[in-house]
């Protein structure tokens, strides 16, 4: 059995490759959203910083963001409310005049078995994370259709960033409601990619694997829901956000510019599918 990685990861010295550009990332209260929020300020964005519940740690962001002389700006929405999304949208634009990056990450899980999942659990997950997803894209497209490119400031009209997960293509038992909002992200990801490409406007997602966040806690708190973990991940080694906002910023960049409607799986290789790993 190999050892564990040290999953400390080393903070790169990130050149401002989005300078000028102006981002949105939904529930960045917490986990991954937190950590691509910080990431994409880091790299020059100034960032909205979604949030539901947790004001303060939103806040907190905030500053953290600001101290890489960005600007930040929390707003309280529910990504599932048609109204609570413009406000927010309007906000911003006060804010910050436009949008160039949109990040649709709030996300949650409602588990049940099939037999017993209510239909509040069922439609409590398709509304923040495939609804929340088309309100919050389709507020973007439209002020990226209004600007078009700015050239000074990327090549692109504008891009969305889907979070899915690996369950958009691994089946998960017991989370029928989850996978299945995850399945349909990646549809409603690929078709806006279709629409948007010739405006150059990009739609990409990004399919985590298992990371270190409050959504899992669970499954890897006690060193032996760790090890259990670890039977899926064959780099052997828990995601932490970190990963996830690297690969943002890379797909927000115009180092990706020629990436639209594909979806960047950052998971250690479980959709290798190491259930496999001996011949099956
Ligand atoms: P998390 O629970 O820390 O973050 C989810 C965030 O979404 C929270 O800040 C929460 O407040 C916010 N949110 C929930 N409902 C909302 C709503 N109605 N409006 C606005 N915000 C809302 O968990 P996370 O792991 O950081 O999850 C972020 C995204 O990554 C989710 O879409 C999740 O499905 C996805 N994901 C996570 C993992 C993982 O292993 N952690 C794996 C695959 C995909």
């Amino acid at each position: 059995m190999p050892t564990p990685h040290n999953t400390t990861l080393p903070s790169y010295a990130c050149p401002q490759i989005l300078a000028g550009q102006k981002a949105l990332v939904t529930g960045a209260s917490s986990g991954i959203g937190k950590a691509v929020a910080i990431g994409l300020g880091r790299a020059g964005a100034d960032v909205v910083v979604n949030y539901v519940s947790n004001e303060e740690t939103a806040r907190e962001i905030v500053s953290q963001i600001e101290s890489f002389g960005v600007k930040a700006l929390a707003f309280k929405a529910d990504v599932s409310k048609e109204a609570e999304v413009q406000a927010m949208f309007k906000a911003m634009l006060d804010a910050f005049g436009t949008i160039d990056i949109l990040v649709a990450n709030a996300g949650l899980q409602r588990d049940a078995p099939i037999d017993a999942m209510t239909l509040e659990q069922w439609n409590t997950v398709m509304a923040v994370n495939l609804t929340g997803q088309f309100l919050c894209a389709r507020e973007a497209v439209k002020e990226f259709k209004r600007r078009g490119v700015r050239e000074d400031i990327s090549v692109a009209a504008g891009k969305i960033i889907c979070m899915s997960s690996v369950h958009q293509i691994i089946p998960w038992a017991g989370h029928a409601n989850y996978a299945a909002s995850k399945g349909a992200i990646n549809m409603l990801m690929q078709s806006m990619a279709q629409e948007l490409a010739p405006l150059r406007i990009r739609v990409n997602s990004i399919a985590p694997g298992a990371i270190r966040t409050p959504i899992n806690r669970p499954a890897w708190e006690t060193p032996e829901a760790y090890a259990k973990l670890m039977d899926l991940v064959p780099y052997n080694r828990i995601g932490e956000p970190e990963d996830i906002a690297q690969a943002a910023v890379f797909l927000a960049s115009d180092m990706a510019d020629y990436i639209t409607g594909t979806t960047l799986f950052v998971d250690g290789g479980m959709t290798c599918y190491p259930g496999f790993d001996e011949g099956g």
